[in-house]
């Protein structure tokens, strides 16, 4: 078998055993990456010299008996939001297209000091605002099962790089479903750690108070090695949680004997795709037969949740990005006076989405209209958290869809922004609760387009995402399934 299909647990005992050399690794992923990326478009900067470098220090390392970390020698992709030290990073927008940051984002720093290789930054929608990767400015990632069909979004080029085998693992962000809807496109698993888990630093804010960085890997265990390389406390980000990091390979043999899954009524909706409510409720009979027991649950407010997430999220985006006015960083486009070059390098430097995003955003926000929005919003984001907490006090984990419909094609859904929307109605209200969540392959359809299966914990219950997500991974074949990409 090729180096570059195995997963970063496997790849780490072949490494530890003297087989194979992180150079050959990376090698065999950058000639991987250069065979499919034509047809893919996955990655915005491929840092082929940087991987190269790498891999000879982590070679250096193992001949010296050292091993820092499961990572150590593996080839890793990053979201392009996600900021490392001397190499592009550009949100996917003619904003930020030269911009190359100072320094490392927490996690990447945590990365390069496990001793993980960087193979390149991935495609994302526009500073990570969409659900399709179609919005990126510079070109749209295809679906490695089928090209004529986004790969999900936002973290659609990490997430199709995973798919491909262009990389082992990468990291997403996720701020209303940007991991795990992706994922759950590709047939990767994505995990979407708890509010705080990981430090914010240097990711590129969108919605500050929803956003988390997190892995998408081609199976749990590979989730839970990279989670445990980010994860923890970090002084520079005031919201990350000075809550212990556990063991989380120790979750994984664990079984769901004991365990009570919820199911919410409300997220089996009217529209849905048969196909992808079929492979849920089976993999919830596959639980219940694993020895989980099963309850129907109620999350009343859910209905309300793609309402309040993008009055939310797009009031803080408007915020976020005020920064971006051609004097600190990024695009400058010249003009004789300081409000008309703000007015020119912000309309050349957004795109559309974004653009709608900070009008819409300004609008809550503005005098008059900010009790009836965004204040309302803020109280029902206590429901969301209310009905999350009443609903776990009758189970341990909830199992949902990821996404009501697999894969769209290109193209389909981008006159409409609502039914773009739409996409991440069963993923907003994990982030507006600022709970941890996994999605992992349960299924195809009968046109051969992944599905996936959404488990969500109670704050800091990673542990039991992937105790449950481990159980199940190992009782079903799907995640071993592979696009056929010659
Ligand atoms: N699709 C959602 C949006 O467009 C979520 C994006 C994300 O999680 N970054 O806002």
């Amino acid at each position: 078998m090729e180096l570059w299909r195995y997963t970063v647990h496997e790849l780490h005992a072949r490494l530890c055993r003297g087989e194979i050399t992180a150079t050959a690794l990376t090698e065999a992923v950058l000639s991987r990456l250069h065979a499919v990326e034509d047809r893919i478009h996955a990655y915005l900067t491929v840092t082929a010299e940087l991987a190269q470098e790498q891999a000879a220090a982590a070679d250096a390392a193992f001949a010296r008996g050292e091993v820092r970390s499961p990572l150590q020698g593996i080839p890793l992709a990053i979201k392009d939001n996600i900021c490392t030290r001397g190499v592009r990073t550009t949100c996917a927008s003619r904003m930020l297209e030269h911009f190359v940051p100072p320094y490392d984002a927490t996690v990447v720093e945590r990365l390069r000091a496990a001793g993980a290789v960087l193979v390149g930054k991935t495609n994302l929608d526009e500073f990570a605002m969409g659900s399709s990767t179609e919005n990126s400015a510079f070109v749209a990632t295809r679906n490695p099962w089928d090209l004529e069909r986004v790969p999900g979004g936002s973290s659609g080029g990490s997430a199709a790089a995973v798919a491909a085998d262009a990389c082992i693992a990468a990291l997403g962000s996720d701020t209303g479903g940007s991991i795990r809807l992706p994922a759950a496109m590709t047939g990767v698993v994505g995990l979407k750690p708890t509010y705080g888990r990981v430090s914010r630093y240097g990711l590129v804010a969108f919605a500050s108070s929803l956003d988390q960085i997190g892995p998408l890997t081609k199976d749990v265990h590979d989730a839970a090695l990279l989670l445990q390389a980010i994860a923890g406390h970090d002084p520079r980000d005031a919201t990350s949680a000075p809550v212990p990091v556990p063991d989380y390979t120790q979750a994984l043999g664990r079984g769901v004997q004991g365990l009570t899954l919820g199911v919410p009524r409300e997220y089996f909706v009217a529209g849905m795709d048969p196909e992808v409510e079929a492979a849920v409720r089976a993999a919830v009979a596959q639980l219940e037969q694993l020895g989980a027991k099963c309850l129907d649950v109620s999350l009343p407010h859910t209905p309300y949740a793609v309402a309040t997430y993008y009055i939310l999220a797009n009031a803080e985006a408007s915020s976020n990005l005020a920064r971006y006015d051609g004097v600190r960083y990024g695009l400058r486009v010249e003009a004789p006076d300081v409000v008309e070059m703000y007015r020119r390098t912000r309309a050349a430097g957004f795109g559309a989405e974004v653009k709608r995003r900070i009008m819409l955003g300004t609008y809550v926000l503005s005098a008059g209209y900010y009790e009836a929005y965004y204040r309302k919003a803020q109280q029902l984001r206590t429901l969301f958290r209310r009905d999350f907490q009443e609903a776990f006090r009758r189970c341990d984990v909830l199992a949902t869809p990821v996404s009501p419909v697999p894969a769209f094609r290109l193209g389909e859904r981008l006159a409409d922004p609502l039914q773009m929307y739409l996409a991440d109605i069963f993923t907003i209200p994990v982030n507006l609760a600022g709970l941890p969540a996994i999605s992992l392959p349960c299924g195809f359809t009968a046109q051969g387009l992944p599905i996936g299966l959404q488990l969500i914990a109670p704050p800091f219950g990673e542990e039991t995402l992937l105790q449950v997500a481990a159980a199940y991974e190992a009782a079903t074949p799907f995640h071993r399934r592979q696009p056929a990409l010659a």
